[in-house]
């Protein structure tokens, strides 16, 4: 069955990477598509400054630009919004209330206990929540988390799995320039440079896992009450989003365990063979010098994050472990997560046409 789609942001950054996984995908039919009000009535060819390495698909140059209203969106199956954060609050919600089923990568309600925050390898069970969405909202609302959440609570889950005992987790992100939008950062800030504060970003990177990693109590999401604390910085990297962590546990663990736990990790994407899931969600690395954001990040088509440096310090009371994660944000921390997630909710029959 093929599933009618639109995009909110069809423009911009994270839109694009949408126009381009979404062409010839197997289950989803790109019909309309939406920018803001100055491109209305344009066709997308004209409207859009094209950064993908790959040309745009033929398919859409010619599709015209729609008004990111719920009307213009009638008999829409699904529609994927990368809105700015300042109108995604509003516009959003104006399509829930008017029936229609919304995957989305932006940050209002994201931390709401009743809307799925969902990384499909992660908290796939939580999608449950979808169940009760008509009736609280009038549609269906699941988001993606920050795409530095995202690479980050990947990056955590082998290590979870293996250990159970951990105290605190500090982490560091390096985060590309792509991360700020098509027109998010002047080339004069950043050339040369490193950033040492993203504005709202450390409070999302402490707060977002523990609601992915957290529990499905009937109707609502209980936040898990681990401890993050986070650094986050803007690098002069284009694409792909890095994470230096170090977890502190209060045991001895066995290192060989964790190593296998990466080494192993797969998740239900990967059983249904999903169209847009990765073969292997993580790749781990042995080499000192990787991961690095240029050659890791397209990895799986930029769906896999890259782990590396995993080394371990630890005495009969205590360890820590650390390591350098790395993943696409626009894709995997953005439109390719999102997608995955509206894969999955078909597949576990959430979405009926
Ligand atoms: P972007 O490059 O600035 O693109 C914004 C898009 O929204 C463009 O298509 C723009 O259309 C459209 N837009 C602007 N104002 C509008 C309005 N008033 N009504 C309707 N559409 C409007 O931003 P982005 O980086 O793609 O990010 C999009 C969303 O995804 C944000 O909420 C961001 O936080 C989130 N996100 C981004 C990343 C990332 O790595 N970049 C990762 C995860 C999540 P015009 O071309 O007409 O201006």
């Amino acid at each position: 069955m093929v599933y009618d789609v639109a995009i909110l942001g069809a423009t911009g950054i994270v839109g694009q990477r949408y126009v381009s996984f979404l062409s010839k995908h197997p289950w989803f039919n790109l019909v309309k598509i939406a920018a803001s009000d100055k491109k209305v009535g344009m066709t997308y060819g004209s409207a859009v400054s094209w950064f993908i390495e790959e040309p745009m698909p033929s398919e859409i140059v010619n599709l015209k630009i729609s008004r990111a209203d719920p009307q213009e969106f009638k008999g829409v199956d699904i529609v994927f919004s990368a809105l700015p954060t300042e109108i995604a609050k509003e516009i959003e919600m104006k399509f829930v209330k008017n029936g229609f089923t919304i995957f989305s990568d932006t940050s209002p309600y994201r931390m709401d206990p009743n809307i799925p925050l969902i990384i499909p390898e992660i908290n796939y069970t939580h999608l449950e929540l979808i169940k009760f969405l008509p009736n609280k909202m009038g549609g269906i609302l699941v988001k993606s988390p920050n795409c530095t959440s995202n690479v980050f609570s990947l990056s955590l889950k082998p290590l979870l799995n293996s250990v159970k005992e951990i105290k605190l987790i500090n982490v560091v992100s390096l985060q590309a320039i792509s991360g700020a939008g098509y027109t998010g950062l002047y080339s004069m800030s950043i050339h040369d440079n490193i950033i040492p504060y993203i504005k709202n970003e450390e409070e999302k990177l402490t707060t977002e896992p523990r609601k992915i990693l957290g529990r499905l109590d009937n109707d609502k999401i209980i936040l898990n009450d681990i401890l993050i604390e986070a650094t986050t910085t803007r690098v002069p990297v284009m694409d792909g989003h890095t994470v230096v962590v170090h977890a502190l546990v209060e045991k001895q663990v066995n290192p060989d365990e964790i190593i296998k736990s990466y080494e192993e990790f797969s998740s239900i994407p990967q059983q249904l063979n999903l169209p847009t899931a990765p073969k292997k969600p993580i790749i781990l690395r042995k080499e000192n010098d990787r991961p690095q954001p240029r050659i890791d990040k397209n990895v799986e088509k930029g769906m896999a994050i890259t782990v590396g440096r995993l080394r371990f310090y630890t005495t009969e009371k205590m360890s820590i472990i650390k390591y350098v994660a790395t993943g696409h944000n626009t894709i995997r921390g953005a439109s390719g997560n999102t997608i995955l997630n509206a894969e999955l909710a078909v597949a576990l029959g959430y979405l009926k046409k």
